[in-house]
């Protein structure tokens, strides 16, 4: 006990507390989107590793929708690395935690005027 709380003092505070008032910055926020640059190939939600990434089209096909799902996100940034065309970046900000599961699902809407 006695070398557990020395350990403790000696160490002191390791822990930052959320919401930051200024988030670190390697600090692994949500995922933006760059619709310009997305050319549809899912390749995002392949390798998402949490199911985390859902990619829908239109009946119509006018456009598609890209979604993220903060309540399974772990934030290890695999979808930013294999995107080729670098159409997404990890921010630092933090997701707020919500009680209603749709306050953690972002959505990003992508026409087809968005491909280059
Ligand atoms: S965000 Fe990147 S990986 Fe995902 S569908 Fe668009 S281009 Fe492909
Ligand atoms: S950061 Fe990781 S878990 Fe989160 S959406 Fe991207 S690949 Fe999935």
């Amino acid at each position: 006990m006695f070398n557990l709380l020395k350990k403790m003092l000696q160490t002191g505070v390791v822990t930052t507390k959320e919401p930051f008032k200024s988030p670190p910055l390697l600090y692994r926020g949500t995922i933006d989107v760059d619709r310009k640059l997305c050319t549809h190939c899912k390749t995002c939600v392949d390798v998402c590793p949490a199911d985390a990434i859902r990619y829908q089209v239109s009946s119509d096909e006018s456009f598609a929708l890209l979604q993220f799902d903060y309540s399974k996100c772990m934030y290890c940034s695999l979808c930013v690395e294999n995107c080729e065309t670098g159409a997404l970046t990890q921010t630092n900000i933090p997701k707020s935690p919500k009680r209603a599961k749709e306050g953690l699902i972002e959505s990003f809407y992508l026409t087809s005027n968005d491909k280059q």
